[in-house]
């Protein structure tokens, strides 16, 4: 299961938000995505394998969490191991690593899209909420005013 993002690692692009086929991430106050419904994560390492900064872990545990910390699994050698595994990216024209997940492409990009849509949509949603909260009740004084 989803279990962290090393927040020092992370450029806040997204793209694990918009990849994640059971919306699981959510983009985050502060620029790192956070895990808003983990228990809905299929452990399917589709976030790992499209974060180029290798700043996300996911357990291999598909039922239940693993108590992991930062430094853990910084150390672990295991960030970035299931993208270079794959042959993604840079590790693209290194024979080492068969590029199989590519099969799965059309259907990996489809499911891409419409995540970006559901992304684009959450993003509006959550701005117009913070507008209005900023606006406060009509025909009452803002809170703290
Ligand atoms: S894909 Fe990686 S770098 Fe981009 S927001 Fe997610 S964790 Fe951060
Ligand atoms: S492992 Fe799959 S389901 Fe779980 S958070 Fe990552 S992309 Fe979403």
């Amino acid at each position: 299961m989803f279990e962290l993002i090393i927040r020092d690692r992370c450029n806040g692009c997204n793209r694990c938000v918009e990849v994640c086929p059971t919306n699981v991430l959510e983009p985050g106050p502060e620029g790192i995505p956070v895990g808003a419904r983990v228990e809905q994560c299929q452990t399917c390492f589709m976030c790992e394998l499209y974060c180029k900064e290798d700043a996300i872990y996911v357990g291999p545990d598909r039922d239940k969490r693993e108590p992991v910390n930062e430094a853990q699994i910084a150390a672990s050698g295991l960030l970035g191991q299931y993208r270079r595994d794959s042959g993604w990216d840079e590790w693209a024209s290194n024979p080492q690593y068969d590029n199989q997940i590519w099969q799965l492409g059309p259907y990996i990009q489809a499911g891409g899209k419409r995540s970006v849509e559901r992304v684009k949509l959450r993003i509006a949603e959550q701005a117009k909420r913070s507008e209005t909260s900023d606006q406060g009740v009509p025909g009452q004084p803002k809170q703290g005013l």
